[in-house]
């Protein structure tokens, strides 16, 4: 092969991006311009025979009788941020929603909803980083859709993303059965996301070495189930509300009261030095790649060996117990000794973070 072979079968690199070109309403019209920027910006990083076949739905095939199935919107702003941006987020957000339910996330769509306006060149790099976490987590995007509307009509872009993930017969994870007795392991240091996000636009006042942990977590809920089996008995990620909003959910569904070690639970300097200026608690800031997991003690240590051999579980700890009384509480065992009710959070802290 030389630099100078001629490709007769049609063009095989992507038409190149014009520096000003912009997203105009004639890219939703489901005409010659759609296909045009769905052929150049989707159709090579997305590459399936699902979506190949150009037909009104992706045809797929699965190993199960049992499904799980899930739906998201991205509607983050700044559309990058450190670590991160809302292509990786959206895929991402689905992906953990599928794997918290101990179910293998295989097939994703995709909507786009682009304001007249957009940097066609965002939209590709986007676009991109969708396709390099849907690689990292071994799914495919077999289906997808695009919809343009008037400037001001929307904030650039938001995304929707579906997915299905298969369940293994027998698998019986949820949110309501936690049991007094389970230990409570998180993943890793909260509150990176929501700090990362605030500081992109700017509303932090200083500068903060902080890196949104946006990540896949299907490899770690595989390798925790490995380990732990039926002794697994919730996973759930803490993103909107935190882990403390969480925790309160978990607690009311199972009926029991979940006690956490303040002094057991890790959150990054940084994130410190931010909410206290900010007067925020980090057991309220979002997460984006940890999760919680709801173990039989007598599995736990291995199921902790297990997450700590994963690229995102490194940094996981044991952070609390689960006990019969008072159901439905989440209680805070400080520093100093005292217990604290830790409740839901009420209203939202930050807006459009996921
Ligand atoms: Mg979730």
């Amino acid at each position: 092969m030389t630099n100078s072979t001629v490709n007769l079968e049609g063009p095989v690199c992507p038409i190149p991006l014009r520096h000003d070109e912009k997203i105009v309403m004639g890219h939703g019209s489901g005409g010659r311009m759609s296909h045009e920027l769905i052929g150049r910006l989707f159709q090579t990083p997305f590459a399936n025979p699902a979506l190949a076949a150009g037909d009104d739905a992706g045809v797929v095939a699965v190993a199960t009788d049992r499904l799980a199935v899930s739906t998201d919107s991205h509607v983050v702003w700044p559309l990058v941020f450190p670590g991160g941006d809302i292509g990786r987020l959206a895929v991402c957000g689905t992906v953990n929603d599928l794997a918290m339910m101990g179910a293998t996330p295989r097939y994703l769509t995709a909507g786009f909803i682009l304001e007249e306006g957009l940097d066609v060149a965002l939209l590709a790099e986007v676009v991109l980083s969708m396709q390099a976490a849907a690689a990292e987590a071994g799914v495919q995007i077999v289906a997808g859709d695009t919809k343009v509307v008037q400037r001001g009509k929307a904030d650039g872009l938001y995304i929707n993303t579906a997915g299905v993930g298969e369940l293994p017969p027998g698998r019986a994870i949820g949110g309501a059965r936690a049991q007094a007795g389970d230990v409570v392991i998180l993943s890793g240091p909260i509150g990176d996301h929501g700090i990362a996000v605030l500081g992109a636009r700017g509303e932090l006042g200083f500068e903060a070495d902080v890196v949104s942990d946006v990540a896949p977590l299907n490899g770690l809920v595989a390798a925790l189930l490995a380990a732990g089996g039926e002794a697994v008995h919730v996973l759930r990620d803490p993103t909107r509300g935190g882990v403390a909003t969480t925790l309160n959910e978990i607690a009311r569904q199972s009926g029991v009261a979940v006690v956490l070690d303040e002094r057991a639970i890790p959150v990054r300097p940084p994130v410190v030095a931010a909410c206290e200026m900010l007067g925020f608690d980090p057991l309220y800031v979002a997460n984006e790649g940890k999760l919680l997991a709801f173990v039989a003690a007598e599995a736990a240590p291995a199921v902790l060996a297990a997450m700590r051999a994963t690229r995102y579980g490194e940094e996981a700890v044991v952070v609390g117990r689960v006990q019969a009384a008072p159901a439905g509480r989440v209680l805070l065992r400080t520093a100093i000794g005292s217990t604290r009710v830790v409740d839901m959070l009420a209203g939202e802290m930050l807006p459009r973070i996921c």
